[in-house]
């Protein structure tokens, strides 16, 4: 089969790999039906994931119809449409029992799958720990509408999970990137008083405003002005941190009023600085990391009932014979894009 591999720093190829087998009674092979291009793909690209493994096949983001199961699994059977979680997970060790799977201390725990491990940009993947790393999509949900269940989405839905968003809060939300929509489609399920979206892009908040106009967008000159006069007790009560530059690491502390959450969700490509006496007596309290992606099932019912759309986010969608091209337009930004679908 055709396969989008990682052979090394700069260098992707469509290359021809054998299908995936069943390696353990764990595992599953599924069919992928629909693919995405993710920002940390770019990042594997460009060397910036050191565990990343030469000669992988890439892709974390997919849907698919499972193909075969090992002996062991039991949550899922041939036949079945399923949401691959980009996490491996065990369910059974001391991070997976308090649901931080991301810490998962299984040797495939964590981002294998198209890092480590043979990812989905490709007509088959083979996902571990499948009763955990797979998820039965409900039969009213298309792979359009699921696709995005297993990392962006689930990344914005822990996101805000962990952020204690309240019916009095004004909330922050910066970048409006993929993650940074998904962030803002799962905090209006939390109803706060407001929602403020910066993002430096024009195009992107023109997006948000037509997408979700009931929420404010601003650039990042004008967002501390905005959050002064929208909040009550001068800041935002929950930033969101998700677009991962060091402007917005400083915008995100400076716009929370004291005792606020601070949640970085961003991935940076260096350290930042926390500069603690300028922040001395406010009080916040920051929230970083990966995503648990643990709530798969829960976001598949609430895209059931109409409550998350993500697909205006799928804004291009190309074969998996065009590939590289697909990777190119995402890499240059070119004609409005924001997420790819790739379709095996
Ligand atoms: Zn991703
Ligand atoms: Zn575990």
């Amino acid at each position: 089969m055709l396969a989008y591999t990682y052979l090394s720093k700069g260098n992707f190829q469509l290359m021809e790999r054998p299908k995936p087998v069943l390696q353990n009674d764990r595992d599953a092979i599924v069919r992928v039906t629909l693919a995405s291009i993710c920002t940390s793909d770019l990042h594997i690209k460009h060397g910036s994931v050191p565990r990343a493994v030469p000669g992988i096949t890439v892709g974390h983001e997919m849907v698919g119809v499972v193909e075969q199961v090992g002996s062991k699994v039991h949550s899922v059977r041939p036949g079945d449409r399923v949401a691959v979680n980009v996490e491996t997970f065990c369910g059974e060790c001391f991070f997976c029992r308090h649901g931080w799977v991301n810490n998962c201390t299984d040797p495939d725990g964590g981002w294998a799958l198209g890092c480590r491990i043979d990812g989905g940009q490709a007509p088959y993947v083979r996902v571990p720990c499948a009763d955990q790393g797979l998820t039965r999509i409900p039969d009213s949900v298309t792979d359009r509408q699921a696709l995005f269940v297993g990392d962006i989405l689930a990344t914005g839905f822990w996101a805000v999970r962990i952020s204690d968003i309240g019916p009095e809060d004004t909330v922050l939300i910066l970048g409006a990137g993929p993650t940074g929509v998904c962030t803002l489609a799962c905090a209006l399920l939390k109803h706060p008083r407001h929602i403020i979206v910066c993002e430096k892009d024009p195009d992107r908040r023109e997006f948000v405003r037509t997408h979700y106009p009931q929420v404010l967008t601003v650039g990042p000159e004008e967002v501390a002005g905005l959050v002064a006069q929208t909040s009550e007790h001068g800041g935002a009560d929950v930033v969101l941190e998700v677009a991962g530059v060091p402007e917005t690491f400083r915008l995100a502390w400076e716009c929370a009023r004291p005792n606020a959450v601070v949640t970085v969700v961003a991935l940076y490509d260096g350290p930042q600085t926390l500069p603690l006496p300028d922040m001395y007596g406010k009080n916040l309290t920051f929230k970083t990391g990966g995503v648990d992606g643990c709530d798969c099932a829960e976001i598949l019912r609430l895209i059931e009932e109409g409550k998350i759309d993500t697909t205006p986010l799928i804004t291009h969608t190309y074969p998996l014979e065009q590939i590289a091209q697909a990777y190119d337009l995402f890499e240059q930004r070119r004609d409005g894009v924001i997420k790819v679908a790739i379709q095996p």
